[in-house]
């Protein structure tokens, strides 16, 4: 029976930290942090993330605006909208949800919002900082899975470290964070050549590959610890992740579930993000 990561309580203590401390800053520099959400379109999935990045805020003391700019906005609007926030001092973190509408160029709006506003570590400032191991803010969900590792007492130091998935805003980061940690990492991605062979290998496996059920025991090895990136939806609606929990939990030492494990982490490093943005703002 493996340990259960549960990334709900650790998010929900996480959040009670950094209220602690946006508090302590609040009395110290009479500075609250802001956060702002832009979402372009009505995408309905966009929109719940976006309330719920809002209520986060909320609870741990932020002050938070959201800006919602119909789907056939231009680019130009958007980018006089970031260039506001930019120079807005009350705005510490800018976070444009994505994915935005086929007519505007996701690359260029993310090179518009000014690196130390970057709460999301989207931009190539960031993370050209996160390959050299020295940065401010780390991309929310790959920092959302080490900081679980930390808390379940994970050792990452020599371990083999497989990551399956190679996207810039999962694979890539969370390869260089194990990295940095001292974990011998293999990418896997979907030209890899016997991906359970090099899985059976690993001591701590991360899955971002955004398939249902596709990481089976038979790719696990005993006593590995497997973290579950992956958020689908099926056909009933119900969300699963990629890994075939229900098999893969009776061989791992430590499993996170879906939902209820990586999930709720990422949001818990917006708000440690958007903290860290308004401390640094003041120094
Ligand atoms: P993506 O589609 O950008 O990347 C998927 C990666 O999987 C690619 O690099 C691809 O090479 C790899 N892949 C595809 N098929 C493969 C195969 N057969 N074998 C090996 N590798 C294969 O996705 P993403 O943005 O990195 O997200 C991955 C998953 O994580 C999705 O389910 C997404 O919803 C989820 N996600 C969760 C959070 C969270 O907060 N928990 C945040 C971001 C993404």
């Amino acid at each position: 029976m493996a340990i259960i990561i549960d990334g709900k309580k650790t998010s929900a203590d996480i959040k009670a930290e950094i209220a602690a401390e946006t508090a302590e800053f609040i009395k110290a520099s009479g500075v609250t942090p802001g956060l702002a959400v832009v979402i372009v379109g009505n995408d309905p999935a966009s929109e719940v993330y976006v309330r719920n990045k809002c209520r986060a805020c909320e609870a741990v003391g932020f002050h938070s605006e959201k800006y919602e700019l119909s789907g056939d906005s231009t680019e130009e609007e958007l980018m006089a909208l970031i260039d506001k926030l930019n120079d807005d001092k009350n705005i510490h973190g800018i976070l444009v949800q994505l994915p935005l509408p086929k007519h505007m160029d996701v690359e260029k709006v993310l090179l518009r919002i000014k690196p130390e506003k970057d709460v999301d570590a989207f931009h190539p400032y960031n993370t050209g900082k996160i390959m050299q191991g020295k940065y401010d803010f780390l991309p929310c969900t790959p920092a959302g899975v080490m900081e679980l590792l930390a808390r379940y007492n994970v050792e990452i130091k020599g371990k083999n470290c497989v990551v399956i998935g190679r996207s810039d805003i999962v694979g890539k980061p969370m390869s260089m964070l194990l990295l940095h940690k001292d974990g011998t990492v293999t990418v896997c991605h979907s030209r890899t050549v016997d991906l359970p062979e090099v899985c059976r290998r690993a001591d701590i496996i991360v899955a971002a590959v955004g398939r249902p059920n596709f990481v089976t025991a038979d790719m696990v090895k005993e006593g590995a610890v497997v973290i579950d990136v992956g958020i689908n939806r099926l056909p009933d609606g119900k969300l699963c992740g990629d890994v075939a929990y229900d098999e893969v939990e009776k061989k791992a030492s430590a499993i996170t579930p879906v939902p209820g494990g990586v999930g709720p982490m990422t949001i818990a490093m917006l708000m440690r993000n958007t903290l860290t943005a308004a401390q640094k703002s003041i120094k």
